[in-house]
């Protein structure tokens, strides 16, 4: 149990509001210091997507149960999406149950942080904005990403484009991962993943973007702005040291092949709170119930590092023969997510050479997945289209148009 009296928690993200949320709620005196003006202005809009395979539970039930309400934030549900193999061939995936969730990140009403900030306050919890803390004065730590292992970044735009998502696997486009498409109500994505570090990173976006105009031409984008983030991918010696609880991305608690890290960071966040109200052991949980998919993850990560196109397009034919097969798109990459015996092995073998040790983590042994290199492969030429994309988006970024992204911060 950490120490009595009144709790300070770094950060007012998801994680910290989730911990802030259940420990008010139990009549505990809580502080979050945030030093942005407010929760989300990380994110400034970007769209992302809860996953709901990685086990059987309903995230949304798991919400519930842990004392989260759900109808806070705007949540659109999907049961496809558009696959779109390396060589554009595009399929639909699709499950008779809800795949997956998109929410908006940022500070707008109906955003996921803005909902958990508004339980948060209605719990009794005092934020705490523009407020600089140290990390030695808190007791949950919960600010997010520290160092970069791999960034993503996109372009908003309006389009009369009915709802529609989709997820390619393309290893021009995004390096070592993925890009995507989605529009909800009018307002569109475009974002591309880089896990390799490159120069002059605008080119994979600009690129991307004239990908989709040309595979959806009736998209129609009409630019907003530009945003994005980098994600940081560390393994803990301990995840509560020195009377501190490290949650959401500060624990390392991510998805390391993808980076859908926002239900870690909720889960992570409620257990600290479970931790000082003595229902539970932090460390003990976070080994039990979270370690196994983290650990899993940085498996397929490895295994991810080692491949390109050739590899995504067996991935994208397994798949569609899975689903065929079963009925279900869910199950397929459900399994892929899943901790399994010869993944865990794998983990012990691989983990060792793949992550570096952070020197300044203060004494935690704190081990981080490096921003891997450029390949030779990463050298290429823009697109006619792509210059005109990025033509495009300085025209609209001279007429006050934004980023929001900055490989330096998070
Ligand atoms: C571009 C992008 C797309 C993503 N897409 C997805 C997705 O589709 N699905 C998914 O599940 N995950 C996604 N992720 C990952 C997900 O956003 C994170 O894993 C999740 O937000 C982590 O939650 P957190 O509580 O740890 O941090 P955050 O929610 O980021 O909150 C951290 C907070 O701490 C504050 N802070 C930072 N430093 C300090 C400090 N020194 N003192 C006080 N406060 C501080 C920040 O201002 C911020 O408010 C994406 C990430 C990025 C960058």
């Amino acid at each position: 149990m950490a120490e009595a009296g009144p709790i300070h928690i770094m950060g007012a993200g998801l994680s910290g509001l989730a911990a802030a949320t259940t420990l008010a709620k139990a009549g505990v005196e809580v502080h979050v210091h945030d030093v942005r003006e407010d929760s989300g202005q990380r994110f400034d809009g970007d769209f992302q997507a809860l996953e709901n395979w990685s086990m059987n539970a309903d995230f949304f039930d798991q919400l519930l149960e842990w004392g989260y309400d759900p109808k806070e934030f705007k949540a659109t549900e999907f049961n496809v999406v558009d696959l779109i193999h390396p060589d554009d061939e595009i399929s639909k995936t699709h499950s008779p149950k809800v795949a997956y969730r998109i929410v908006e990140r940022g500070t707008s009403e109906h955003t996921i942080d803005q909902g958990f900030k508004r339980m948060a306050i209605a719990a009794g919890a005092n934020l705490h904005y523009k407020s600089r803390v140290k990390e030695e004065d808190c007791q949950i730590i919960a600010c997010g990403p520290k160092g970069t292992s791999a960034v993503a970044y996109g372009e908003i735009f309006r389009t009369k484009h009915p709802n529609h998502i989709a997820f390619q696997l393309n290893d021009k486009l995004a390096p070592g991962a993925y890009s995507y498409l989605i529009i909800i109500d009018g307002v569109g994505l475009i974002c591309t993943c880089l896990w390799r570090k490159q120069k002059g990173t605008e080119r994979f976006l600009n690129e991307t973007i004239a990908w989709y105009q040309e595979h959806y031409p009736d998209i129609d984008m009409e630019p907003i702005k530009r945003v994005g983030g980098k994600g940081d991918f560390t393994i803990n010696k301990n995840y509560f040291q020195d009377g501190r609880f490290y949650v959401g991305e500060s624990g390392g608690l991510q998805d390391f092949m993808w980076g859908f890290g926002m239900r870690m960071a909720v889960w992570s966040g409620h257990l600290a709170a479970q931790d000082i109200l003595g229902n539970c052991n932090y460390e003990t949980e976070v080994r039990k119930q979270l370690m196994p998919y983290v650990k899993t993850s940085v498996s397929n990560r490895f295994l991810m590092n080692r491949v390109g196109d050739r590899t995504f397009k067996r991935m994208c034919k397994s798949w569609m023969k899975n689903q065929a097969k079963k009925g279900d798109g869910l199950i397929w990459i459900g399994k892929l997510f899943r901790p399994t015996w010869y993944k865990s092995l794998l983990y012990v073998a691989v983990s060792p050479f793949m992550l570096k040790k952070d020197p300044k983590a203060m004494g935690r042994g704190v081990r981080r997945l490096p921003f891997r290199k450029a390949k030779k492969r990463d050298l290429w030429e823009q697109s006619e289209s792509a210059v005109k994309i990025g033509e495009r988006w300085d025209q609209v970024r001279r007429s006050g148009g934004r980023t929001s992204f900055s490989e330096n911060s998070d």
